[in-house]
């Protein structure tokens, strides 16, 4: 058994709803981003977020991860649940954030630390694990995604994919209940895309619960259980992704497919 599964492992079973997010509103200024967004995900399910640029994709992810505060609505990961329309302070929210990690669109490593410092920052500084179980965790995850040779260099001294896996890596030593990815693979030159959707494809396979935001609407066919159309904040359309990516119900889903596809 693979690092990463045993990880996967140790949840519960498949089936509970691990992510539930009701009523979620943003507002940025006078623009209202989010309208109200409702999102269930079962636990060892793969969600796919798309729509078009500027629908507020990113912001719902970020409202999961403590980035953005939402003006209102209610996030439930596994057992912290957090009303955001009740003003919640930092520890609730910090909780919150606990339960999920985030893998960026671009990479966001520290270029000040090396491969392996970047990986065991969250697990020692913040979770106060004990260092050298951070690290033999870390070396364990490295070696899993065929990086461990790269632990001691600094993020410059390697290729977009490299980063981006150690990206994934930071998420996975962080053990959350919950994976974010914010369209992973865009800032990649097209090369190098496959090793990365390789490693989360793997990931899907081994069981851990996923919401991504892609492009890549292929990969998200082949990888997502669910797919979650987003227009102008709302969701327009949520079910099966052979159904809403082949034979979507709503005119809209259907323009934007005909649209990029
Ligand atoms: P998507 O991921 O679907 O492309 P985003 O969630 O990134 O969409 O953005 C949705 C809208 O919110 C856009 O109009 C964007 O300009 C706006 N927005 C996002 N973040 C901010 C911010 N920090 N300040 C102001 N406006 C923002």
């Amino acid at each position: 058994m693979s690092p990463t599964e045993r990880i996967a492992r140790d949840q519960p079973s498949t089936g509970e709803t691990v992510l539930s997010v009701s009523g979620l509103r943003k507002v940025f200024g006078a623009n209202e981003v989010l309208k109200g967004i409702d999102l269930s995900v079962r636990r060892g399910s793969v969600v796919a977020l798309i729509g078009p640029s500027g629908s507020g994709k990113t912001t719902v992810l970020r409202s999961l991860n403590g980035l953005e505060t939402p003006d209102a609505g209610v996030v439930e990961i596994g057992d912290v649940t957090v009303d955001f329309a009740g003003k919640p302070g930092k520890r609730e929210i910090a909780a919150l954030r606990d339960r999920s990690a985030m893998v960026f669109q671009h990479y966001n490593l520290f270029p000040h630390k090396t491969v392996l410092e970047n990986i065991i920052e969250g697990p020692v500084q913040v979770q106060k694990r004990p260092r050298s179980e951070a690290v033999a965790e870390a070396e364990s995850l490295l070696s899993r995604v065929g990086l461990l040779a790269k632990k001691d260099a600094y993020p410059f001294e390697l290729s977009g994919g490299q980063q981006q896996r150690v990206g994934i890596v930071r998420a996975l030593a962080l053990r959350p209940q919950l994976l974010l990815f914010d369209e992973p693979t865009s800032a990649l030159d097209p090369e190098l895309v496959g090793d990365v959707l390789t490693v989360i494809k793997e990931l899907a396979l081994e069981g851990w619960t996923m919401v991504l935001v892609t492009h890549e609407l292929a990969f998200a066919r082949q990888i997502a259980d669910d797919v979650v159309f987003i227009d102008g904040g709302v969701v327009v359309e949520h079910g099966p992704a052979g159904q809403v990516l082949v034979d979507p119900r709503e005119a809209r889903t259907r323009q934007f497919l005909k649209r990029i596809l």
